[in-house]
């Protein structure tokens, strides 16, 4: 017995510190080797804001590859949805003649349809149709350098043409070929996808991710932001800007798995005139800054097409009724931050107040 446990231990002893030494180099090797890095990141500019992929547990060529994958469908959904790009599909629409029929992809029409279904599901507070608008207030290329409030009669006459049609004023005619074709319904009916292209292209950007073989992963652009499985097994961890102080954090969250999660603030594009806050988020049914008293909302759910267009519209209603929006809507959560310091958030709502702030 005893001469077989010498045995062994002179049989193990020169194995066991191989081993350690092994697994130290293999350590060392993916740790020194960039390859191997578990966490990348690359930000990109892409329809008029910061985008920034991260990704976990790819190497650097999968990560390459997937976020070249990102910003070419980003960059596909700009092509035919921006209102700035002369050759865009949105851009023609709204500069054909009234009445004119342009043939339509598929895409576009899931994007005017879900925005068209959040304009029912709330009152028409989000409204896919306020290009004419967008561009009066000057925040159709960022925030015009002076900016100044529009005249008075230009925003009557907006409001007059609006109240003669009950519907949306823009057509769809079905095409021989069973495409889709858009009739343009005039200057009160200019789209803008603004509150919603972002959100769409976020889902396929996420969605070319996961096909490129990458489960891990966050994308976040400007005020949207969808997440995909987790940070090495712990969560993605985000922060949600204080609506006042743009250095500072408001409320963070934790989250692991598929969620999307959109904020709309006052204080993303914005000027000061007549001692209020002019800012992007308009109200349709005054044709002006929305003035609810929400400074900033914050949406989750399944889709990040949804969770952009609804943070605008609960923007637009305020807190009683955007309140009563969410709790209507199965499998959709909001954190709301009124002016006057009230402050309210879903049971469901992933994420807390930072102490503080
Ligand atoms: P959100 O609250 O999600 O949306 C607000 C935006 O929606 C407004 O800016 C307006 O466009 C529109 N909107 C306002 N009121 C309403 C309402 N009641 N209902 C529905 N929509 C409303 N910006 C540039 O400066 N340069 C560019 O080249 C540029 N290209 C773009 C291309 C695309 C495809 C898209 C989608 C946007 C582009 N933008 C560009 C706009 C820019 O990124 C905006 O800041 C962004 O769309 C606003 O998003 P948000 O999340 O901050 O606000
Ligand atoms: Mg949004």
């Amino acid at each position: 017995m005893k001469g077989g446990l010498v045995m062994r231990d002179l049989h193990f002893k020169p194995i066991v510190p191989l081993l350690l030494l092994l697994a130290f180099l293999g350590f060392w090797l993916l740790w020194k080797n960039p390859s191997h890095q578990e966490l990348h990141a690359t930000t990109r500019l892409a329809m008029g804001t910061l985008v920034s992929v991260s990704t976990w547990g790819a190497t650097e060529a999968e990560d390459e590859n997937g976020v070249n994958w990102v910003f070419s469908r980003i960059k596909e959904v700009e092509s035919w949805a921006s209102k700035q790009i002369p050759s865009s599909l949105v851009y023609k629409i709204n500069h054909s003649p009234k009445g004119t029929l342009l043939e339509v992809p598929e895409e576009l029409v899931t994007v005017v349809h879900t925005g068209l279904e959040i304009r029912n599901l709330s009152g028409g507070a989000f409204d896919p149709g306020l290009g004419y608008l967008v561009d009066l207030w000057g925040f159709g290329n960022g925030v015009a350098e002076e900016g100044k409030i529009p005249e008075t009669q230009k925003i009557a006459a907006w409001l007059e043409e609006r109240n003669k049609h009950h519907d949306f004023g823009i057509q769809w005619v079905k095409t021989a070929n069973g495409g889709m074709a858009i009739q343009w319904g005039g200057f009160a009916y200019e789209l803008d996808l603004g509150g919603i292209a972002k959100g769409y292209a976020m889902d396929l950007a996420m969605e070319s991710l996961k096909l490129s073989g990458i489960p891990n992963a966050l994308i976040v652009a400007g005020g949207d932001m969808i997440i995909a499985g987790s940070k090495g097994g712990k969560p993605w961890r985000i922060g949600i800007q204080h609506p006042r102080d743009h250095n500072k954090v408001m409320a963070f969250a934790e989250i692991t798995g598929d969620m999307a999660m959109s904020t709309s603030g006052d204080y993303e594009r914005f000027f000061m005139a007549n001692g209020e806050r002019q800012h992007h988020i308009l109200d349709p049914k005054t044709g002006k800054p929305s003035r609810s008293g929400l400074i900033s909302v914050s949406i989750q759910t399944s889709t990040s097409i949804k969770a952009d267009a609804l943070s605008t519209a609960v923007f637009v209603l305020g807190m009683k009724e955007g309140k009563a929006l969410i709790e209507k809507l199965d499998g959709v959560e909001g954190m709301l931050v009124h002016e006057n310091g009230e402050r309210w958030k879903s049971p469901g709502f992933k994420g807390q107040w930072l102490e503080g702030s």
